[in-house]
């Protein structure tokens, strides 16, 4: 058992953090610029964020580290410095933390049709390798392998942060409702078909991100929460569905919003509460709040 899971294990429920991409463009990311190169070259700005989530009261914050695969990091010529980003960005998000947080080292998809064999199943498991033992080298004390769709990938992905290091490794997908009403991903896999994957491939925590609302992820725990009462459920809802507004995407959820849909969260069986796109530092206090509440 990791030092993640064991806090779980203790009967705690876990603050993690919010949106990290809105805050680098915010800070003068470009669209055009890799975020995961700030880690070296603006290491000042990437710590500003991770303290923020600190300074919010988060239990758990991630790392500027969702696009550092090689095959992501490929398209801004940035493959060869996989490691060396991934370790910084433990390094900042630990630095951070300090002894007031732990530190989950995100991975994200690569960006590849791994199901249907853009890639070779083994580069991809090298690359995810070499992002997981950086971020482990940098001082993650978990692995978190997040907005996933692809069953095949994510597979991948648990097999190799489990075979890198000897960290708790988390694993959500994103899904969305269907006309018929059940929750997908992209790809097609259901709630059911991907706990089975998850588990099978070793994953110490499961869980949800980005495509709902908190509404939407009530309902997703819940059906977790049939097929399997006890495995530690991690949840990272946007803040409610993107809306266009004057030509820009809005989240429209408000922080107290939020927060007021945490209890029914933590009733439904959420053990990791926090945020995705479009969540502040503000929605993270927030949440502490409820939660130090229902203690
Ligand atoms: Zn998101």
């Amino acid at each position: 058992m990791g030092r993640v899971v064991k806090k779980i294990a203790e009967g705690r429920v876990l603050v993690s953090d919010g949106a990290w991409g809105t805050f680098l463009h915010q800070k003068g990311l470009k669209a055009e610029e890799c975020p995961e190169s700030w880690n070296l070259s603006r290491v000042e700005d990437v710590l500003d964020i991770a303290q923020s989530y600190v300074d919010a009261g988060a239990d758990l914050i991630l790392t500027n580290s969702f696009g550092a695969s090689p095959l992501k990091l490929e398209g801004y010529g940035l493959e060869e410095q996989t490691y060396a980003l991934n370790k910084s960005a433990a390094e900042i998000s630990k630095k951070a933390a300090g002894n007031r947080a732990l530190v989950l080292g995100s991975m994200g998809p690569t960006g590849k049709m791994v199901m249907m064999g853009e890639v070779p199943p083994q580069e991809v498991y090298k690359g995810y390798m070499e992002q997981a033992r950086g971020l482990a080298d940098g001082g993650a004390d978990g692995i978190v392998i997040e907005t996933m769709s692809d069953s095949e990938e994510a597979r991948i992905a648990i097999e190799a942060a489990k075979e890198a290091t000897v960290l708790d490794v988390a694993c959500t997908f994103t899904f969305s409702k269907n006309q018929d009403g059940a929750y997908r991903t992209m790809m097609g896999t259901d709630v059911a078909a991907y706990l089975e994957m998850v588990k099978s491939a070793g994953a110490d925590i499961i869980g949800a991100n980005c495509g709902n609302g908190t509404a939407g992820m009530i309902e997703i725990v819940r059906e977790i929460r049939v097929i399997d009462p006890d495995i530690p459920v991690l949840v990272h809802a946007n803040a409610g569905l993107p809306v266009y507004q004057d030509g820009k995407t809005v989240f429209p959820e408000s922080a107290e919003e939020m927060a007021s849909q945490i209890e029914e969260l933590v009733a439904a069986g959420a053990n990791i509460v926090g945020g995705c796109c479009g969540t502040t530092p503000e929605h993270i206090r927030q949440i502490v709040q409820v939660i130090n509440k229902l203690k």
